[in-house]
């Protein structure tokens, strides 16, 4: 079966974009030819279209786009490879998409989609504690730590104000470091606007919480064996 995000990144060329059936082949061309190259480099197992995490696949993107081999040839191609690729994270990310409104009922499947077998994921994960989670929460006596006026609304399962924890430094990050992430010093409680503010807020913004969170923190995290700077620290974190 074909897998689904080629399916619907064809309607997308086809019926959105409106595009000639040779120039959608042109696009699908270049992106086997992308999977292939990625095989070859065993970075991933089935097609590009595979992969369902925005991250990972721009991650592959910077890999590839780095590699030799893939230079050579997409030079070769008049960079229609590369055209291809970011053609297609456009797509997955969702900017291509943007004002679609309603035609997107066109991207639909004529048919309904079965479902797969559930996947196995082998991929690693950092563990992370749940209970280290919930700790932090009710060190922090449920107080967004940014600013401990901030409101949320009583969570039926703790029956205190709803807040969430947040690594400072994103366990993701783990690999660079010799020391757990996962530690006290490194969790915050935080209130859900706060929370997805530092992940997802502008970048100055971030900044500023990121120095008040250091200067909070810092001699915490040394004890902990984690040691740097403020600059250090926040351009780290906005770099992820
Ligand atoms: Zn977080
Ligand atoms: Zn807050």
């Amino acid at each position: 079966m074909e897998p689904l995000l080629k399916t619907y990144y064809k309607r997308y060329l086809s019926e959105v974009r409106r595009l000639k059936p040779s120039t959608v082949k042109h696009y699908c061309d270049a992106l086997n030819n992308i999977t292939r190259h990625l095989q070859g480099m065993k970075m991933i197992e089935g097609s590009i279209y595979d992969i369902l995490d925005l991250h990972q696949l721009k991650d592959l993107r910077t890999i590839l786009f780095a590699d030799p081999s893939f230079i050579a040839q997409n030079k070769k191609g008049n960079q229609m490879y590369s055209a291809g690729l970011n053609n297609y994270v456009k797509f997955a990310e969702g900017t291509n998409l943007l004002g679609l409104h309603h035609d997107v009922a066109k991207l639909d499947m004529p048919m309904p989609v079965r479902t797969e077998e559930p996947r196995h994921y082998e991929a690693k994960h950092w563990a992370r504690s749940d209970i280290l989670r919930e700790q932090t929460l009710a060190v922090a006596d449920y107080h967004c730590e940014m600013d401990g006026r901030h409101q949320t609304f009583v969570a039926e399962r703790t029956h205190k104000p709803y807040m969430e924890s947040h690594h400072a430094i994103t366990i993701h990050l783990q690999s660079r470091f010799s020391y757990s992430l996962d530690v006290y010093a490194n969790l915050i409680c935080l209130c859900p606007v706060c929370h997805r503010k530092i992940h997802y807020g502008l970048r100055d913004e971030r900044r500023e919480m990121l120095y008040e969170i250091y200067e909070k923190r810092h001699e915490r995290l040394a004890h902990s064996g984690i040691t740097m700077g403020k600059e250090e620290f926040a351009d780290l974190i906005l770099a992820d």
